[in-house]
């Protein structure tokens, strides 16, 4: 028997492994050799059969040329909407897989300040939340003559709704992975008379989304985090079946016309949720997610939950003790309020910790301030893979490996 990492011992973990009913979905995965990939949260990892998909398409293109759009291409909004609906709770045709999240937040807000009553006109973002939600809440305003407020983080939703059209929220919190009860804010926001955009970008695929079920009218995410459709995949957005009539959404271009091969002069919006679409989209990103999508209708979403949780605490249970003697801040929320993440906090050193980390092939990453993240993926996470990663962890700071300089300089992306 080995020591373990505070007392939990790899022959323990690699037990766990074996009775893991996910354990078969890593091999769907193509990973790079070495390394233990904990970032899943920003960029999820490349599903095999992408490489395959995206290949078929390549020849589709070559050999069909534009005759591909009708085999395919031009309906993948809607068909991968449907395949999507399923793992976010939502009904067929209630999604639409498009643009991305930032111009998706545009559109609803569009779309539903113009039918809000005329004493509501203001538009609420979450302090805190990811900068992008609350930027294109700032643009939309600047040409809408609407006021943008933000909710002070840690602020009781219902004290700010005075006047308010339309919040945006995050169900988990891209920083701390707090998870919001949607259910129960969405009653409240309705019951104020104001409508609510809930952001999956952090929970889409990394828990189960009960979009219906909580009442929620509206919702935006990507899919290039926890459902691996690659980079730059094309984002969604939700609208409930009986909101989907009301009019426009600002960016109503060609491919949301009720009619797009009409070419009227005078728009016209589609009468379903095609009308969210805007225009030409890339065929080979579609094409990478819906073979990822292909995994996704496998998934057991309850037991993705149980594997999530035990993965995030097997983690802080293997560095606790560490945590408690290097000043390290575990500020992961507890199980039923996390999303599927952990997020220590090391204000000096959390920068170069992450680095010393990257450098061994543990790759998490590092938010201002101080912020250490790490994402936990069931689908191709071991329980032996995240051992291993807290093993590097442990390593990594006891030696002060992070203190070599090489892991103090900046790069552009982080
Ligand atoms: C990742 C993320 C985004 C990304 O927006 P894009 O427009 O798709 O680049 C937006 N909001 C949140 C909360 C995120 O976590």
């Amino acid at each position: 028997m080995t020591q373990g990492l505070n007392g939990i011992t790899l022959e323990s973990v690699q037990e766990r492994d074996q009775k893991d009913p996910l354990a078969g979905f890593k091999a769907h995965f193509s990973l790079p050799e070495g390394v233990l990939y904990l970032d899943g949260n920003s960029l999820g990892a490349q599903p095999t059969a992408a490489r395959q998909a995206v290949n078929a398409t390549l020849d589709q293109w070559r050999d069909e040329l534009i005759k591909g759009w009708n085999q395919g291409w031009f309906d993948s909004p809607e068909r991968l909407g449907d395949l999507l609906a399923p793992v976010i709770g939502a009904g067929q045709g209630e999604v639409c897989v498009t643009d991305n999240i930032t111009l998706n937040i545009f559109k609803l807000l569009g779309y539903i300040t113009q039918q809000a009553p005329t004493e509501r006109r203001a538009v609420l973002s979450e302090g805190g939340n990811f900068p992008t939600d609350g930027y294109i809440a700032q643009g939309f305003c600047q040409v809408s003559g609407f006021e943008h407020r933000f909710l002070p983080e840690g602020a009781e939703l219902a004290e700010h709704l005075d006047g308010v059209a339309v919040v945006v929220l995050s169900q988990v919190n891209y920083r701390t992975g707090a998870l919001r009860d949607m259910a129960a804010i969405t009653q409240l926001v309705h019951d104020h008379g104001v409508e609510v955009i809930w952001d999956l970008a952090h929970s889409a695929g990394a828990l189960p989304v009960h979009l219906n079920e909580s009442g929620a009218r509206f919702a935006v995410g990507c899919t290039y985090k926890y459902l691996n459709g690659g980079p730059g995949a094309p984002a969604f957005l939700y609208v409930h079946q009986r909101v989907q009539d009301g009019g426009w959404q600002p960016l109503s271009g060609w491919h949301g016309h009720a009619a797009p091969f009409a070419f009227d002069a005078d728009y016209a919006p589609a009468s379903d949720i095609s009308r969210f679409r805007t225009g030409t989209h890339s065929a080979l990103a579609y094409t990478a997610l819906e073979a990822s999508l292909a995994l996704w209708s496998e998934v057991d979403m309850q037991a993705l939950r149980e594997k999530s949780l035990a993965l995030t605490d097997l983690f802080r249970d293997c560095l606790s003790d560490l945590f408690n003697t290097h000043g390290i801040e575990d500020i992961t929320p507890s199980a039923n309020q996390r999303g599927s993440q952990v997020s220590l906090i090391d204000g000096e050193n959390g920068y170069a910790i992450v680095q010393a980390l990257i450098a061994r092939g543990v790759i998490g990453d590092y938010r201002e301030p101080g912020l250490m993240r790490f994402g936990f993926t069931p689908l191709y996470l071991s329980f032996e893979d995240v051992w291993q990663a807290a093993r590097h962890f442990r390593e990594v700071v006891e030696s002060g490996e992070f203190k070599d300089p090489q892991f103090h300089v900046r790069g552009a992306v982080t």
